[in-house]
């Protein structure tokens, strides 16, 4: 079993010609509804690339409005144990109202809603669960008391941690210890490394960023680095693996579904350069289409 701890959103996504200007009205396109949110997003993509017998959990909260139980609904088509994702009364779902122009600029608000309302209580309830998975996926779009209670929760019950520090903050350094798998993408990374994000362009300043991540007690961390792929440094050894060359869309939930991809191989036991391959491979599909877990393609187009 996968379980994720984490967000869950609806994103409220409207085309417009230009960013309105403040107090400006102006007339869009088209206006859609996506399920989103970095916690439902790998929790989704981990549920369509893993293999058939591998269970796919989540543990988040939602709001008990009309996106609730549509996000609800949208774990479930896609096999996903919602056991442990509780409905807050009288509090709103979290959203991302997503402004697209048409150059492709986003601009994002983002309103963590019932998010933010996910406890230590919650994991501690869900600590059944816990104890039956493989590999404990987390990411920073919750309160941070909590992933550091689930952290060291899932660390002491053995189990494999992989944290996604995303949105970028700054961590407690013992933390990282206790995280098997850290997955940044390169801002993330020199945040964590209290490094200048502007500076790191090359895999020489990369292995840089990661020496003060290892410095601090990480041991394996992957940085993604977009279209030119990932730079991993293992503890069997660093490398920088290419991105598979494909036209990008939108790169919406690409981090998210390279880490699905990843943790799926993982869970089934395979190497970590399988799971590299599998996760570049899933994004590189996910970065051709429009959305976030509309874009997030099935082990089976993968593998075609
Ligand atoms: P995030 O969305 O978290 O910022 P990245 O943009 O680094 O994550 O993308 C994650 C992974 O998705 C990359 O490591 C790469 O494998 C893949 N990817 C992202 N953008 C592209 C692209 N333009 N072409 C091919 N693969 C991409």
């Amino acid at each position: 079993m996968i379980v994720i701890i984490g967000s869950i959103n609806m994103d409220l996504v409207l085309r417009v010609p230009r960013m309105p200007l403040p107090g400006e009205t102006i007339t869009g396109g088209q206006f859609r509804t996506i399920p989103g949110g970095k916690g439902a997003n790998q929790a989704v993509a981990c549920a369509r690339l893993s293999a058939d017998d591998v269970k796919v959990a989540m543990v988040a909260c939602l709001g008990d409005d009309a996106f609730g139980a549509e996000l609800r609904a949208a774990l479930r088509k896609d096999g996903i144990d919602d056991s442990h994702v509780t409905t807050i009364a009288g509090t709103a779902s979290g959203i991302a109202s997503i402004l697209v122009d048409d150059n492709g600029q986003n601009s994002i608000v983002l309103a963590s809603g019932a998010n933010a309302e996910l406890s230590p209580a919650h994991i501690d309830a869900a600590r059944g669960l816990i104890e039956q998975a493989r590999i404990v996926v987390l990411q920073l779009e919750s309160p941070l008391p909590t992933v550091i209670h689930a952290i060291r929760l899932a660390h002491a019950l053995g189990k494999t941690v992989v944290l996604n520090p995303a949105p970028a903050q700054a961590l407690p350094t013992e933390l990282l210890g206790q995280i098997d798998y850290l997955v940044p993408n390169e801002i993330e990374a020199a945040m964590l490394a209290g490094m200048p994000a502007s500076g790191i362009d090359n895999d020489e300043q990369i292995a840089a960023v990661i020496s003060k991540l290892r410095a601090a007690g990480s041991t394996n961390v992957l940085v993604t680095l977009g279209d030119k792929g990932v730079y991993a440094a293992l503890e069997s050894g660093s490398e920088h693996v290419d991105a598979q060359a494909v036209k990008a869309v939108d790169t919406t939930a690409a981090g998210d579904t390279f880490i699905g991809g990843f943790v799926a191989a993982l869970a089934e036991g395979r190497s970590e350069a399988e799971a590299i391959a599998l996760g570049q491979r899933a994004a590189a599909i996910s970065v051709a289409r429009v959305g976030a877990q509309t874009s997030i393609p099935s082990r089976r187009e993968v593998a075609d």
